[in-house]
């Protein structure tokens, strides 16, 4: 393995549609590689029954979410779903210049804002679910969201589906462990890659 100290951080970026398997995914990294850095956005949305503020997300109000912008403390923000998200900027330059790779759970919109900043230090990933109806079951089966938030994540999710050219690899996420080791690949091959 490269030594950490010999390089960069590098800023990974996992996009998809509401459903398809990304907070999944990342957790499985941070499980798999405990040196790995989740990017802890701060949303308007409120929280899910079980989330953490500071765990999965930093849960601010309007006021605070744009003063957050105003003093350009985000790397990138976007809105999504009628809440705004966005990821603070301190930590990811931090943990680059330590060596650290960073795990983003970001949209398009986030992750076109984050290649454009960062261009060489990024490696995009986007997930597809094997099926609309299969998203459809698998948001249904996470069993956290309102019937009328599940129908307007589903209508969005062409539009997100639409990016995937943008990315830099794709994975279909039909069987959750192939694609897991398909990720494991690509994080492995990018480290040594780099300079
Ligand atoms: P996202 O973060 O992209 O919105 P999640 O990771 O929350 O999606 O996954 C949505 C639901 O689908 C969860 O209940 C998760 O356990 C399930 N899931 C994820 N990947 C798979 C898979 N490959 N096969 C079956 N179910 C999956
Ligand atoms: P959820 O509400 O299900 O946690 O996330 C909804 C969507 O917002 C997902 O597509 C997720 O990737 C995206 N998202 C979460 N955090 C951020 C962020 O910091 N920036 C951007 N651009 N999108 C985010």
């Amino acid at each position: 393995m490269t030594p950490k100290s010999l390089r960069r951080g590098l800023l990974l970026i996992l996009s998809s549609p509401s459903g398809a398997g990304k907070s999944t995914l990342s957790r499985m990294l941070m499980d798999w590689d405990p040196t790995m850095r989740f990017s802890v956005s701060a949303t308007t949305r409120k929280p899910r029954p079980g989330e953490a503020d500071g765990r999965e997300y930093y849960f601010r109000s309007r006021d605070e979410f744009e003063t957050l912008v105003a003093q350009g403390e985000m790397l990138e923000h976007a809105e999504v779903f009628g809440n705004f998200y966005g990821s603070p900027r301190g930590p990811v330059e931090a943990a680059m210049l330590a060596g650290t790779d960073t795990v983003f759970d970001i949209d398009w919109q986030g992750g076109q804002q984050v290649k454009q900043a960062m261009r060489g230090d990024v490696v995009s990933i986007f997930i597809l679910p094997p099926s609309i109806a299969e998203l459809d079951r698998r948001l249904r089966s996470r069993a956290q969201d309102s019937d009328e938030v599940i129908a307007g994540r589903m209508a969005k999710s062409r539009d997100e589906i639409s990016h995937w050219a943008e990315y830099d690899y794709v994975l279909v996420n039909d069987d959750l462990s192939q694609t897991f080791a398909r990720l494991q690949t690509i994080l492995s091959a990018e480290r040594l890659r780099r300079d």
